[in-house]
Protein backbone atom coordinates (compact mmCIF):
# COMPACT_ATOMS: atom_id res chain seq x y z
CA UNK A 1 0.00 0.00 0.00
CA UNK A 2 2.65 2.30 0.83
CA UNK A 3 6.43 1.58 -0.56
CA UNK A 4 9.40 3.65 0.33
CA UNK A 5 11.04 5.41 -2.84
CA UNK A 6 14.98 4.35 -2.87
CA UNK A 7 16.84 6.59 -0.74
CA UNK A 8 18.12 9.97 -1.96
CA UNK A 9 19.97 11.88 0.59
CA UNK A 10 18.84 15.32 -1.75
CA UNK A 11 15.03 14.39 -1.74
CA UNK A 12 15.16 13.92 2.19
CA UNK A 13 17.07 17.08 2.63
CA UNK A 14 14.77 19.11 0.88
CA UNK A 15 11.88 17.48 2.41
CA UNK A 16 13.14 17.79 5.89
CA UNK A 17 13.84 21.98 4.59
CA UNK A 18 10.45 22.45 3.41
CA UNK A 19 8.61 20.89 5.91
CA UNK A 20 10.45 23.07 8.75
CA UNK A 21 10.72 26.26 7.09
CA UNK A 22 6.86 26.74 6.37
CA UNK A 23 5.83 25.49 9.83
CA UNK A 24 7.92 27.80 11.77
CA UNK A 25 6.48 30.14 9.18
CA UNK A 26 3.20 29.18 10.00
CA UNK A 27 3.55 29.07 13.94
CA UNK A 28 5.88 32.08 14.36
CA UNK A 29 5.36 34.48 11.49
CA UNK A 30 7.58 37.30 11.42
CA UNK A 31 5.62 40.48 13.19
CA UNK A 32 5.63 42.68 10.00
CA UNK A 33 3.73 40.22 8.09
CA UNK A 34 0.36 40.74 9.48
CA UNK A 35 0.73 44.56 8.21
CA UNK A 36 0.84 42.94 4.55
CA UNK A 37 -1.77 40.89 3.00
CA UNK A 38 -0.06 38.34 0.32
CA UNK A 39 3.14 39.05 1.76
CA UNK A 40 6.22 37.32 -0.04
CA UNK A 41 6.23 35.12 3.03
CA UNK A 42 2.85 34.41 2.80
CA UNK A 43 3.43 32.93 -0.94
CA UNK A 44 6.72 31.50 0.37
CA UNK A 45 5.15 29.32 3.27
CA UNK A 46 2.51 27.88 1.52
CA UNK A 47 4.87 26.82 -1.46
CA UNK A 48 7.12 25.16 0.97
CA UNK A 49 4.38 23.65 2.11
CA UNK A 50 2.89 21.90 -1.02
CA UNK A 51 6.77 20.88 -1.73
CA UNK A 52 7.22 19.08 1.27
CA UNK A 53 3.55 17.33 0.26
CA UNK A 54 4.49 16.76 -3.49
CA UNK A 55 8.16 15.31 -2.45
CA UNK A 56 5.60 13.12 0.21
CA UNK A 57 3.46 12.06 -2.18
CA UNK A 58 5.71 11.60 -4.96
CA UNK A 59 9.04 11.09 -3.93
CA UNK A 60 9.57 9.77 -1.01
CA UNK A 61 6.93 6.89 -0.97
CA UNK A 62 4.91 5.21 -3.92
CA UNK A 63 1.70 5.15 -3.02
CA UNK A 64 -1.35 4.64 -4.56
CA UNK A 65 -4.27 7.78 -5.02
CA UNK A 66 -6.97 7.26 -1.89
CA UNK A 67 -3.98 6.75 0.27
CA UNK A 68 -2.71 10.14 -0.73
CA UNK A 69 -6.04 11.44 -0.85
CA UNK A 70 -6.71 10.27 2.40
CA UNK A 71 -3.16 10.90 4.02
CA UNK A 72 -3.83 14.36 2.37
CA UNK A 73 -7.19 14.89 4.50
CA UNK A 74 -5.41 13.55 7.52
CA UNK A 75 -2.57 16.25 7.04
CA UNK A 76 -4.92 19.63 6.08
CA UNK A 77 -6.83 18.09 9.51
CA UNK A 78 -3.79 19.05 11.56
CA UNK A 79 -2.45 21.66 9.40
CA UNK A 80 -5.60 23.25 10.54
CA UNK A 81 -5.62 22.08 14.19
CA UNK A 82 -2.41 23.85 14.37
CA UNK A 83 -1.98 26.52 11.77
CA UNK A 84 -6.12 27.78 12.85
CA UNK A 85 -6.98 30.99 10.19
CA UNK A 86 -3.74 31.18 8.54
CA UNK A 87 -3.62 28.03 6.16
CA UNK A 88 -6.75 29.64 4.65
CA UNK A 89 -4.67 31.32 1.93
CA UNK A 90 -4.13 27.88 0.71
CA UNK A 91 -7.61 27.54 0.06
CA UNK A 92 -7.40 28.75 -3.67
CA UNK A 93 -6.09 25.77 -4.09
CA UNK A 94 -8.67 23.47 -2.80
CA UNK A 95 -11.37 25.69 -4.78
CA UNK A 96 -9.56 25.74 -7.98
CA UNK A 97 -9.76 21.71 -7.36
CA UNK A 98 -13.25 21.91 -7.39
CA UNK A 99 -13.95 24.51 -9.44
CA UNK A 100 -12.14 22.17 -12.19
CA UNK A 101 -14.25 19.19 -11.36
CA UNK A 102 -17.47 21.53 -11.42
CA UNK A 103 -16.50 22.46 -14.64
CA UNK A 104 -17.68 19.09 -15.93
CA UNK A 105 -20.56 18.82 -14.46
CA UNK A 106 -22.91 19.76 -16.52
CA UNK A 107 -21.72 18.58 -19.47
CA UNK A 108 -21.16 15.24 -18.14
CA UNK A 109 -24.80 15.27 -16.98
CA UNK A 110 -26.40 16.14 -20.50
CA UNK A 111 -23.97 14.08 -22.26
CA UNK A 112 -24.25 10.75 -19.91
CA UNK A 113 -28.36 11.32 -19.13
CA UNK A 114 -28.85 11.38 -23.07
CA UNK A 115 -26.69 8.17 -23.96
CA UNK A 116 -27.44 6.06 -21.10
CA UNK A 117 -31.33 6.89 -21.84
CA UNK A 118 -30.80 6.28 -25.59
CA UNK A 119 -28.92 3.21 -25.06
CA UNK A 120 -31.45 1.83 -22.72
CA UNK A 121 -33.01 0.95 -26.45
CA UNK A 122 -36.57 0.36 -25.59
CA UNK A 123 -39.26 2.38 -23.47
CA UNK A 124 -40.20 -0.66 -21.76
CA UNK A 125 -37.01 -1.30 -20.76
CA UNK A 126 -36.48 2.58 -19.69
CA UNK A 127 -39.91 2.61 -17.41
CA UNK A 128 -38.02 -0.68 -15.67
CA UNK A 129 -34.53 0.83 -15.04
CA UNK A 130 -36.40 4.61 -14.30
CA UNK A 131 -38.94 2.79 -11.62
CA UNK A 132 -36.48 0.94 -10.10
CA UNK A 133 -33.80 3.70 -9.71
CA UNK A 134 -37.02 6.26 -8.31
CA UNK A 135 -38.08 3.55 -5.93
CA UNK A 136 -34.88 2.99 -4.62
CA UNK A 137 -34.40 6.63 -4.19
CA UNK A 138 -37.61 7.31 -2.26
CA UNK A 139 -37.41 3.82 -0.20
CA UNK A 140 -33.40 4.84 1.14
CA UNK A 141 -34.18 8.52 1.62
CA UNK A 142 -37.37 7.39 3.90
CA UNK A 143 -35.84 5.29 5.87
CA UNK A 144 -32.68 7.89 6.18
CA UNK A 145 -35.15 10.58 7.74
CA UNK A 146 -36.45 8.05 9.96
CA UNK A 147 -33.08 7.35 11.15
CA UNK A 148 -33.35 10.63 12.09
CA UNK A 149 -35.83 11.00 13.73
CA UNK A 150 -35.72 8.30 16.17
CA UNK A 151 -32.39 8.65 16.97
CA UNK A 152 -33.39 12.29 17.76
CA UNK A 153 -36.73 11.83 19.73
CA UNK A 154 -34.59 8.88 21.41
CA UNK A 155 -31.50 11.32 22.50
CA UNK A 156 -33.05 14.03 22.51
CA UNK A 157 -30.13 16.27 21.69
CA UNK A 158 -32.18 19.48 22.32
CA UNK A 159 -33.51 19.20 25.45
CA UNK A 160 -32.04 21.23 28.10
CA UNK A 161 -30.21 23.05 26.53
CA UNK A 162 -28.30 25.65 28.45
CA UNK A 163 -30.34 29.18 28.10
CA UNK A 164 -27.10 30.88 28.15
CA UNK A 165 -25.05 28.63 25.21
CA UNK A 166 -29.13 29.27 23.33
CA UNK A 167 -28.77 33.06 23.69
CA UNK A 168 -24.82 33.03 22.27
CA UNK A 169 -25.47 31.06 19.57
CA UNK A 170 -29.22 33.01 18.24
CA UNK A 171 -26.99 36.05 18.97
CA UNK A 172 -24.07 35.21 16.84
CA UNK A 173 -25.57 33.63 14.19
CA UNK A 174 -28.64 35.12 13.61
CA UNK A 175 -26.97 37.40 10.85
CA UNK A 176 -25.79 34.58 9.22
CA UNK A 177 -29.37 32.73 9.61
CA UNK A 178 -31.15 35.84 7.95
CA UNK A 179 -29.07 36.07 5.14
CA UNK A 180 -29.75 32.27 4.56
CA UNK A 181 -33.55 32.45 4.61
CA UNK A 182 -33.45 35.62 2.45
CA UNK A 183 -32.55 33.26 -0.50
CA UNK A 184 -34.90 30.72 -0.03
CA UNK A 185 -37.62 30.35 -2.50
CA UNK A 186 -40.56 29.63 -0.27
CA UNK A 187 -42.91 31.55 -1.66
CA UNK A 188 -43.13 29.06 -4.46
CA UNK A 189 -45.75 26.38 -4.37
CA UNK A 190 -45.64 22.54 -4.92
CA UNK A 191 -47.44 22.57 -7.94
CA UNK A 192 -44.59 25.75 -9.58
CA UNK A 193 -42.13 23.48 -8.03
CA UNK A 194 -42.62 20.88 -10.13
CA UNK A 195 -43.44 22.74 -13.47
CA UNK A 196 -40.08 24.76 -12.41
CA UNK A 197 -38.97 21.11 -13.57
CA UNK A 198 -39.86 21.56 -17.42
CA UNK A 199 -37.71 24.15 -18.75
CA UNK A 200 -38.92 26.80 -20.40
CA UNK A 201 -35.36 26.95 -22.36
CA UNK A 202 -32.70 24.25 -22.09
CA UNK A 203 -30.04 26.41 -22.81
CA UNK A 204 -30.44 28.69 -20.08
CA UNK A 205 -31.29 25.52 -18.08
CA UNK A 206 -27.91 24.22 -18.72
CA UNK A 207 -25.69 27.58 -18.74
CA UNK A 208 -27.44 28.22 -15.02
CA UNK A 209 -27.01 24.57 -14.10
CA UNK A 210 -30.45 23.90 -13.06
CA UNK A 211 -29.94 20.24 -12.97
CA UNK A 212 -33.25 19.09 -12.43
CA UNK A 213 -34.59 21.07 -15.43
CA UNK A 214 -31.30 19.54 -17.41
CA UNK A 215 -32.23 15.91 -16.38
CA UNK A 216 -35.27 16.52 -17.94
CA UNK A 217 -34.39 17.49 -20.68
CA UNK A 218 -31.86 14.91 -21.48
CA UNK A 219 -33.57 11.78 -20.61
CA UNK A 220 -36.76 13.08 -22.96
CA UNK A 221 -33.80 14.02 -25.93
CA UNK A 222 -32.44 10.64 -25.06
CA UNK A 223 -36.32 9.03 -25.37
CA UNK A 224 -36.91 10.58 -28.24
CA UNK A 225 -33.73 9.90 -29.88
CA UNK A 226 -34.75 5.88 -29.46
CA UNK A 227 -37.62 6.84 -31.26
CA UNK A 228 -36.39 8.25 -34.76
CA UNK A 229 -34.91 6.25 -37.79
CA UNK A 230 -31.50 4.64 -36.41
CA UNK A 231 -29.27 6.75 -39.25
CA UNK A 232 -30.43 10.05 -37.85
CA UNK A 233 -29.68 9.24 -34.35
CA UNK A 234 -26.81 7.48 -34.07
CA UNK A 235 -24.39 10.50 -34.54
CA UNK A 236 -26.10 11.94 -32.28
CA UNK A 237 -25.67 9.38 -29.53
CA UNK A 238 -21.93 9.57 -31.01
CA UNK A 239 -21.53 12.92 -30.77
CA UNK A 240 -22.59 13.02 -27.04
CA UNK A 241 -20.72 9.23 -26.19
CA UNK A 242 -17.87 10.97 -27.21
CA UNK A 243 -18.03 14.34 -25.02
CA UNK A 244 -18.99 12.52 -22.07
CA UNK A 245 -15.75 10.03 -22.96
CA UNK A 246 -14.24 13.15 -23.00
CA UNK A 247 -15.47 14.48 -19.29
CA UNK A 248 -14.59 11.20 -17.88
CA UNK A 249 -10.60 12.25 -19.18
CA UNK A 250 -10.44 15.03 -17.72
CA UNK A 251 -11.63 14.05 -14.11
CA UNK A 252 -8.11 10.96 -14.67
CA UNK A 253 -6.19 14.43 -15.02
CA UNK A 254 -7.71 16.38 -12.35
CA UNK A 255 -8.31 13.65 -10.20
CA UNK A 256 -4.39 13.75 -10.18
CA UNK A 257 -4.21 17.03 -7.93
CA UNK A 258 -7.17 15.95 -5.26
CA UNK A 259 -4.48 14.87 -2.62
CA UNK A 260 -3.87 18.70 -2.56
CA UNK A 261 -6.56 20.02 -3.20
CA UNK A 262 -8.31 18.43 -0.11
CA UNK A 263 -5.35 19.29 1.94
CA UNK A 264 -6.39 23.12 1.64
CA UNK A 265 -10.14 22.29 1.65
CA UNK A 266 -9.76 20.63 5.10
CA UNK A 267 -7.20 22.48 6.59
CA UNK A 268 -9.33 25.71 5.62
CA UNK A 269 -12.50 24.07 7.49
CA UNK A 270 -10.59 22.73 10.40
CA UNK A 271 -9.24 25.88 10.76
CA UNK A 272 -12.54 27.44 10.99
CA UNK A 273 -14.06 25.21 13.40
CA UNK A 274 -14.31 26.90 16.67
CA UNK A 275 -13.88 24.14 19.15
CA UNK A 276 -16.13 25.71 22.23
CA UNK A 277 -18.81 25.99 19.47
CA UNK A 278 -18.23 22.62 18.58
CA UNK A 279 -18.88 21.44 21.72
CA UNK A 280 -21.71 23.05 22.87
CA UNK A 281 -23.24 21.30 19.70
CA UNK A 282 -21.73 18.36 20.47
CA UNK A 283 -24.81 15.92 21.45
CA UNK A 284 -26.52 17.25 17.99
CA UNK A 285 -23.50 16.92 16.10
CA UNK A 286 -22.94 13.51 17.32
CA UNK A 287 -26.76 12.31 17.13
CA UNK A 288 -26.31 13.64 13.27
CA UNK A 289 -23.20 11.58 12.85
CA UNK A 290 -24.35 8.52 14.63
CA UNK A 291 -27.16 8.68 11.94
CA UNK A 292 -25.59 9.21 8.75
CA UNK A 293 -22.23 6.29 9.55
CA UNK A 294 -25.90 4.05 10.25
CA UNK A 295 -26.65 4.46 6.66
CA UNK A 296 -22.81 4.04 5.95
CA UNK A 297 -23.21 0.36 7.49
CA UNK A 298 -26.56 -0.19 6.30
CA UNK A 299 -25.21 0.11 2.45
CA UNK A 300 -23.17 -2.70 2.03
CA UNK A 301 -25.25 -4.81 3.64
CA UNK A 302 -28.36 -4.01 0.75
CA UNK A 303 -25.74 -4.32 -1.74
CA UNK A 304 -24.46 -7.78 -0.92
CA UNK A 305 -28.17 -8.84 -0.08
CA UNK A 306 -28.57 -7.87 -4.08
CA UNK A 307 -25.54 -8.59 -5.69
CA UNK A 308 -23.41 -10.39 -3.83
CA UNK A 309 -20.66 -7.88 -3.43
CA UNK A 310 -18.64 -8.57 -0.15
CA UNK A 311 -18.94 -5.68 2.09
CA UNK A 312 -15.44 -4.97 2.07
CA UNK A 313 -15.15 -4.86 -1.48
CA UNK A 314 -17.83 -2.32 -1.89
CA UNK A 315 -17.02 -0.03 0.91
CA UNK A 316 -13.21 -0.05 -0.87
CA UNK A 317 -14.71 0.01 -4.39
CA UNK A 318 -16.47 3.37 -3.26
CA UNK A 319 -13.97 4.74 -0.96
CA UNK A 320 -12.06 7.40 -3.47
CA UNK A 321 -15.60 8.83 -3.98
CA UNK A 322 -16.28 9.06 -0.21
CA UNK A 323 -13.23 10.86 0.15
CA UNK A 324 -13.71 12.96 -2.28
CA UNK A 325 -17.53 13.89 -1.20
CA UNK A 326 -16.48 14.34 2.24
CA UNK A 327 -13.84 17.17 1.29
CA UNK A 328 -15.67 19.16 -1.05
CA UNK A 329 -19.23 18.71 0.41
CA UNK A 330 -20.77 18.34 -3.04
CA UNK A 331 -22.00 15.37 -4.44
CA UNK A 332 -22.29 17.18 -7.72
CA UNK A 333 -18.59 17.77 -7.77
CA UNK A 334 -17.85 14.19 -7.06
CA UNK A 335 -20.60 13.03 -9.86
CA UNK A 336 -17.59 11.90 -12.18
CA UNK A 337 -15.48 10.17 -9.86
CA UNK A 338 -18.59 8.36 -8.59
CA UNK A 339 -19.49 7.26 -12.40
CA UNK A 340 -15.99 6.64 -12.26
CA UNK A 341 -15.83 3.90 -9.31
CA UNK A 342 -18.78 1.90 -10.15
CA UNK A 343 -18.02 1.45 -13.48
CA UNK A 344 -14.58 0.91 -12.89
CA UNK A 345 -14.70 -0.92 -9.37
CA UNK A 346 -17.87 -2.15 -8.75
CA UNK A 347 -18.16 -3.02 -12.41
CA UNK A 348 -21.29 -1.63 -12.90
CA UNK A 349 -22.17 -1.27 -16.87
CA UNK A 350 -21.78 2.47 -18.49
CA UNK A 351 -25.38 1.75 -19.46
CA UNK A 352 -27.07 1.37 -16.23
CA UNK A 353 -24.36 4.28 -14.05
CA UNK A 354 -25.17 6.74 -16.54
CA UNK A 355 -28.25 7.08 -16.11
CA UNK A 356 -28.49 6.16 -12.55
CA UNK A 357 -26.01 8.28 -11.13
CA UNK A 358 -26.04 11.47 -12.77
CA UNK A 359 -29.84 11.41 -11.44
CA UNK A 360 -28.94 10.09 -8.09
CA UNK A 361 -26.31 13.23 -7.45
CA UNK A 362 -29.31 15.58 -8.16
CA UNK A 363 -32.03 14.13 -6.36
CA UNK A 364 -31.44 11.19 -3.90
CA UNK A 365 -30.15 12.65 -0.66
CA UNK A 366 -29.81 9.96 1.74
CA UNK A 367 -27.37 11.95 4.20
CA UNK A 368 -29.27 15.45 3.84
CA UNK A 369 -32.65 13.95 4.56
CA UNK A 370 -31.59 12.64 7.86
CA UNK A 371 -29.89 15.49 8.84
CA UNK A 372 -33.05 17.57 8.51
CA UNK A 373 -35.16 14.99 10.11
CA UNK A 374 -32.37 15.39 12.97
CA UNK A 375 -32.34 19.25 12.50
CA UNK A 376 -35.91 19.72 13.05
CA UNK A 377 -36.40 17.67 15.75
CA UNK A 378 -33.34 19.16 17.71
CA UNK A 379 -34.42 23.30 16.87
CA UNK A 380 -37.90 22.02 18.07
CA UNK A 381 -36.68 20.57 20.97
CA UNK A 382 -34.42 24.28 21.99
CA UNK A 383 -37.24 26.03 21.36
CA UNK A 384 -39.77 23.27 23.80
CA UNK A 385 -42.11 22.54 20.66
CA UNK A 386 -43.73 19.10 21.14
CA UNK A 387 -43.57 17.19 17.62
CA UNK A 388 -46.77 14.77 17.63
CA UNK A 389 -46.89 12.09 15.23
CA UNK A 390 -48.48 14.15 12.17
CA UNK A 391 -45.39 16.61 12.69
CA UNK A 392 -42.79 14.27 12.60
CA UNK A 393 -44.64 12.20 9.55
CA UNK A 394 -45.15 15.88 7.72
CA UNK A 395 -40.71 16.00 8.32
CA UNK A 396 -40.45 12.84 6.52
CA UNK A 397 -42.16 13.79 3.51
CA UNK A 398 -41.45 17.46 3.24
CA UNK A 399 -37.63 16.51 3.90
CA UNK A 400 -38.11 13.61 0.91
CA UNK A 401 -39.69 16.25 -1.34
CA UNK A 402 -36.66 19.04 0.11
CA UNK A 403 -33.99 16.47 -0.17
CA UNK A 404 -34.62 15.98 -4.06
CA UNK A 405 -34.93 19.96 -4.36
CA UNK A 406 -31.68 20.21 -2.85
CA UNK A 407 -28.79 20.95 -5.21
CA UNK A 408 -25.66 18.76 -4.99
CA UNK A 409 -23.70 22.03 -3.59
CA UNK A 410 -22.25 22.49 0.01
CA UNK A 411 -24.75 23.56 2.90
CA UNK A 412 -27.70 23.86 0.29
CA UNK A 413 -29.03 21.09 2.56
CA UNK A 414 -29.68 23.95 5.27
CA UNK A 415 -31.47 26.28 3.21
CA UNK A 416 -33.99 23.27 1.97
CA UNK A 417 -34.50 22.91 5.68
CA UNK A 418 -35.83 26.34 6.42
CA UNK A 419 -38.94 24.66 4.04
CA UNK A 420 -39.27 21.44 6.32
CA UNK A 421 -39.45 23.97 9.60
CA UNK A 422 -41.78 26.04 7.92
CA UNK A 423 -44.78 22.95 7.36
CA UNK A 424 -43.98 21.94 11.13
CA UNK A 425 -44.31 25.43 12.51
CA UNK A 426 -40.50 25.82 13.72
CA UNK A 427 -39.33 29.52 14.07
CA UNK A 428 -37.29 29.54 11.15
CA UNK A 429 -34.07 31.68 12.94
CA UNK A 430 -33.32 28.31 14.55
CA UNK A 431 -31.21 27.53 11.74
CA UNK A 432 -29.14 30.08 13.74
CA UNK A 433 -28.54 27.67 16.28
CA UNK A 434 -27.24 24.41 14.16
CA UNK A 435 -24.89 27.12 11.51
CA UNK A 436 -21.88 26.60 13.20
CA UNK A 437 -21.27 22.99 12.76
CA UNK A 438 -23.19 22.39 9.52
CA UNK A 439 -20.08 22.96 7.27
CA UNK A 440 -18.65 19.91 9.44
CA UNK A 441 -22.16 17.90 9.29
CA UNK A 442 -22.31 18.76 5.17
CA UNK A 443 -18.94 16.61 4.95
CA UNK A 444 -20.88 13.60 6.59
CA UNK A 445 -24.19 14.09 4.66
CA UNK A 446 -22.77 14.56 1.21
CA UNK A 447 -20.41 11.21 1.84
CA UNK A 448 -23.98 9.79 2.52
CA UNK A 449 -25.05 11.16 -0.16
CA UNK A 450 -22.65 9.56 -2.61
CA UNK A 451 -23.07 6.54 -1.19
CA UNK A 452 -26.32 5.75 -1.52
CA UNK A 453 -26.22 7.07 -5.45
CA UNK A 454 -23.50 4.01 -5.77
CA UNK A 455 -25.75 1.68 -3.63
CA UNK A 456 -28.16 2.20 -6.32
CA UNK A 457 -26.25 1.77 -9.02
CA UNK A 458 -25.03 -1.62 -7.99
CA UNK A 459 -28.47 -2.49 -7.03
CA UNK A 460 -29.95 -2.00 -10.28
CA UNK A 461 -27.16 -3.20 -12.38
CA UNK A 462 -27.32 -6.73 -10.64
CA UNK A 463 -31.58 -6.97 -11.00
CA UNK A 464 -30.44 -5.91 -14.57
CA UNK A 465 -27.96 -8.45 -15.27
CA UNK A 466 -25.62 -5.18 -15.81
CA UNK A 467 -22.82 -6.41 -12.89
CA UNK A 468 -19.66 -7.82 -13.47
CA UNK A 469 -19.12 -5.35 -17.00
CA UNK A 470 -15.74 -4.78 -17.46
CA UNK A 471 -15.23 -0.63 -18.41
CA UNK A 472 -15.00 -0.65 -22.61
CA UNK A 473 -11.97 1.70 -22.07
CA UNK A 474 -9.38 2.75 -19.82
N1 LIG B 1 -23.68 19.20 0.19
C1 LIG B 1 -24.71 18.23 -0.04
C2 LIG B 1 -24.44 17.52 -1.35
O1 LIG B 1 -23.87 18.07 -2.25
C3 LIG B 1 -26.07 18.83 -0.02
C4 LIG B 1 -26.35 19.34 1.36
O2 LIG B 1 -26.85 18.55 2.17
O3 LIG B 1 -26.04 20.49 1.66
O4 LIG B 1 -24.80 16.38 -1.48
Amino acid sequence: MLKIRPFNIRIYLLFAFSTSLSILLYLQPPDWMAAIPWSGVQVLRAVLLFLALYLLFTRLFDMPLHTKILLGMLLGGLAGFFFHGAVSEIKPVGTAFIRLIQMIVVPLVLASLITGTASLGDIKKMKRIGSKTLMYYLASTAIAITIGLFLANLIQPGSGMDPEVQARLLENYSGQAGEKLAVVPTHLSPVETFLNIIPKNPFSALAGASMLQVIFFAIFTGIALTLIPREKSAPVITFFDGLNDAMIKIVVVVIEIAPYGVFALIADAVGSFGIDILLSLLKYTIVTIIGLFMMIFLYPIVVRMFSGIPYMEFLRGVREAQLIAFSTSSSGATLPVTMEVCEKNLKVSNQVASFVLPLGATVNMDGTALYQGVASVFIAQVYGIPLDIGAQLTIVLTATLASIGTAAAPGVGMLMLVIVLQQVGIPLEGIALILAVDRLLDMFRTTVNVTSDATAAVIVAATENQLGIEPEKD
